[in-house]
């Protein structure tokens, strides 16, 4: 099992999740090697578990980011523009922003400040300059409502359960676009919901997960 796959550093950890087949992409590869999860996270960075980060929140396990990377590759070619909805600690944002090049843009959004504000000491120590030169944007607000302002988006990521599907992300996909979502309350799947070049959307269901709600601030902490 994926859970498996921890290490004693952030290059075993990868390898580990190369060999047990979360992911097959050079570029996923490349991007979870560049971005060190020691600097995201301060306890066991590279167990491929959930930490906690505070505030209700938790970083994901090294294998579901890996997934998400995997599933969403096809919409993180250099250039490509981004939206991760619950940035928390802001590992993933990263990862996207090494895929999608320096011509390429990423907006994390996130509704906790003090995780904002996690995130961009974070990336700042991890990957000095992204902020500056607007590679990466953080923004704090509500992702559910998704990012309008820079909308639309080659890909959308959501990294807490909807409790239905997300219609206002979906809207602010390109054509084509995908998001990669988990969905539902007590029981919960991962779908993945693409727009294809004629604006028709199909969803796939990929795999049960457990994620924190995508909630309102006051029912989080
Ligand atoms: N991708 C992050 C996941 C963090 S956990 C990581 O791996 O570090 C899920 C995150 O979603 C939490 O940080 C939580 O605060 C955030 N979140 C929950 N509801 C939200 C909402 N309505 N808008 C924006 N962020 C939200």
């Amino acid at each position: 099992m994926a859970w498996y796959c921890s290490a004693n550093s952030n290059e075993g950890l990868v390898n580990n999740l190369k060999t047990a087949k979360i992911f097959k992409s050079e570029g996923v590869e490349k991007a979870m090697k560049a971005v060190d999860r020691k600097n995201y996270v301060s306890q066991g960075p590279y167990n491929d578990t959930p930490q906690p980060l505070g505030f209700g929140a938790t970083i994901s396990a090294p294998h579901m980011h890996a997934y998400a990377l995997q599933y969403l590759e096809p919409f993180l070619k250099p250039g490509m523009k981004v939206l991760d909805v619950g940035c928390g600690s802001g590992y993933l944002t990263a990862c996207f922003s090494e895929m999608v090049g320096p011509e390429g843009k990423v907006i994390g959004i996130e509704h906790i400040k003090e995780l904002v504000d996690m995130s961009r000491r974070n990336i700042q120590k991890d990957r000095p300059g992204y902020l500056e030169s607007q590679r990466i944007i953080l923004v704090h607000g509500d992702g559910r409502k998704g990012y309008p302002e820079e909308s639309p988006y080659d890909c959308i990521h959501v990294g807490a359960a909807a409790e239905k599907e997300p219609h206002a992300l979906i809207d602010q996909l390109k054509a084509p676009g995908r998001l990669f979502v988990p969905v539902g309350v007590k029981s919960q799947s991962i779908y993945q919901i693409d727009k294809d070049e004629n604006g028709k959307v199909t969803r796939k269901e990929l795999m049960g997960v457990m994620y924190v709600p995508l909630t309102d601030v006051d029912k989080q902490i």
